[in-house]
């Protein structure tokens, strides 16, 4: 028998070693248990976020964005600089570079804290005790008195198109090609799907998305769902909806999809096959059928408002829980959870739960869309703003968009907002803490926004609630 913790963590992901670090900050004995082993073959922290998901995604988008920019808008700018040249293992490489950092970052972060580092599988045993297993085999038992679960999530497989060499890839595998490939499949048109499909087509790939489903982003406000489909299709993703795929079949370095429509069946012949249908938490063998942890029929963890599993002291957080899998939702559960072990009285508004999709434009929502507040009998009033009325858009060259902000009409609160544009992540932010701190749309149509920025654009939209937009010619309002 090893240490007995107060707190052990089982996964190093966003929702795991954030859980971890505020546990050790508020003065828990702490172990986080986590068994990846990276590209280098060295095992790391950051889960799939740092290492495969989040973080390398947006390392590519960036670089890709940059030289879509540099190839195709900077003549417009006024900038000529001769013949733009790709080296796409550098760009793989440096994306790399940036996941090795960070996730050395978070292992100093563990030293800082006086995290315990258990390198290898964490299985969940009765009593609370947890058995590691190192990546050698040993086995050891650890007793804590708190077990938070945090064990994430997999891509979901497709049996009719099993996963093959680097040709039919799941998204890991989407951001490790060494060089563009002519022809790209991607099968859903997901937050993933037209992240990765446009990392690819910006570097020069003919990508085509196949979805099952018959409408585009269906959790997306439809105003600006129909905006990304059109600028989505205007740089050349082929988006097609109401598609099966029936299978795939690798024939030599190229694969055939064979998918149905309301055209019939059709084959066609690409470079490469992105599955990205989804995740599924991973809870396979994580607790012991002896530890008692309630799971429902898609794996994941019955849990309260707090996280807290049927077994007092258990706790399970992130994508093995309900919710959204976002990364941050996570590293929030993880806080109020160590927060709570430590005896403080804290919670999340999962009410307030921003969401973005880093294509080009960017799409960001957070709070209800019209469609809920319909169903919901609640009566609201739309403001919104488009990117081509903003000064600093224009200056930018980059005026595709919108800012949408929703309000509940009997107390003046914001209820959601709805952006697809530029910056839109980062612009959404102030939203988020309009509807954390209730604030009305009145506060913010009365905040001095800074001129030139993108910010105004949401300003203005606040004031076009009220018909008195500056920029833009304002319907009359009952
Ligand atoms: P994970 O990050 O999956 O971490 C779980 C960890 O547990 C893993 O390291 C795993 O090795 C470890 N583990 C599992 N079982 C055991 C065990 N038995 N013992 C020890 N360790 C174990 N979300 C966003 O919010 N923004 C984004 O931009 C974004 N982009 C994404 C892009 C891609 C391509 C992908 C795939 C996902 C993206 N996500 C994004 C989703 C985000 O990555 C997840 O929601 C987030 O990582 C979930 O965090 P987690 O800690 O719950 O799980
Ligand atoms: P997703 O649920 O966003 O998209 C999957 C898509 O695949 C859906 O539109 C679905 O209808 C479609 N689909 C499912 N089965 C299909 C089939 N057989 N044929 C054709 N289409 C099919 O899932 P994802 O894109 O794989 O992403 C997984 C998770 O990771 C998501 O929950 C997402 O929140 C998270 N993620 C977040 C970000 C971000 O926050 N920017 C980025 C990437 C991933």
């Amino acid at each position: 028998m090893a240490d007995v913790y107060d707190v052990i963590v089982i996964g190093g992901g966003p929702a795991g070693y954030v859980a971890a670090i505020r546990a050790a900050q508020l003065g828990l004995k702490t172990a986080c248990v986590e068994k990846w082993i990276d590209k280098q073959e060295k095992p790391a922290l950051g889960g799939t976020c740092l290492n495969v998901g989040c973080i390398p995604s947006k390392a590519l988008l960036e670089s890709t964005e940059l030289y879509e920019t540099a190839k195709h808008s900077f003549p417009d700018l006024g900038i000529n600089v001769g013949e733009v040249t790709l080296d796409v293992p550098k760009m793989i490489s440096r994306k790399d570079k940036v996941v090795q950092e960070l996730t050395g970052g978070i292992q100093m972060l563990f030293k800082q804290n006086g995290i315990d580092w258990l390198q290898g599988s964490g299985q969940l045993l009765a009593d609370k005790q947890v058995k590691v297993t190192a990546h050698d085999g040993t086995d050891t038992v650890y007793d804590s008195e708190n077990v938070i679960i945090a064990t994430g999530s997999v891509p979901i497989n497709l049996s009719a198109t099993p996963l093959e060499g680097n040709i039919v890839v799941d998204s890991a595998g989407a951001l490790d090609w060494q060089a563009v490939p002519g022809s790209v499949c991607v099968i859903g048109a997901g937050v993933i799907g037209l992240e990765l499909g446009s990392v690819w087509r910006r570097l020069g790939s003919t990508v085509v998305l196949l979805e099952a489903q018959d409408t585009f982003l269906p959790m997306v406000d439809k105003a600006v769902a129909r905006e990304a489909d059109r600028a989505f299709k205007k740089q050349g993703l082929d988006i097609r909806l109401s598609t099966r795929v029936m299978g795939s079949t690798v024939k030599g370095d190229q694969v055939v999809v064979t998918y149905q429509d309301a055209d019939g069946t059709h084959e066609q012949v690409f470079d490469k096959l992105i599955v990205a249908v989804g995740r599924r938490a991973f809870t396979d063998d994580v607790c012991a059928s002896e530890a008692g942890v309630e799971q429902d029929e898609r794996g994941l963890f019955h849990v309260n408002d707090h996280c807290e599993t049927n077994v007092p002291g258990v706790y399970a957080i992130g994508d093995v829980v309900r919710g959204p899998m976002l990364a941050h939702k996570g590293s929030e559960e993880g806080v109020m959870v160590a927060e709570r072990i430590a005896g403080e009285n804290a919670s999340l508004n999962y009410d307030v739960m921003p969401n973005v999709i880093y294509t080009h434009p960017e799409v960001a929502w957070v709070g209800k869309t019209e469609e809920q507040l319909k169903s919901e009998g609640i009566d609201y009033q739309v403001g919104s703003f488009p990117f081509a009325a903003s000064g600093r858009a224009k200056a930018k060259g980059d005026t595709t968009g919108l800012v949408k902000i929703i309000r509940d009409k009997s107390n003046d609160r914001v209820v959601g907002a709805h952006l697809i544009g530029p910056s839109a992540s980062e612009l959404l932010a102030q939203s988020v803490l309009a509807m954390e701190f209730d604030a009305t749309v009145e506060d913010i149509a009365h905040t001095i926004h800074a001129h030139p920025t993108l910010s105004e654009a949401m300003h203005e939209a606040a004031l076009s609630a009220d018909g008195r937009a500056i920029h833009i010619g304002n319907r009359k309002r009952k």
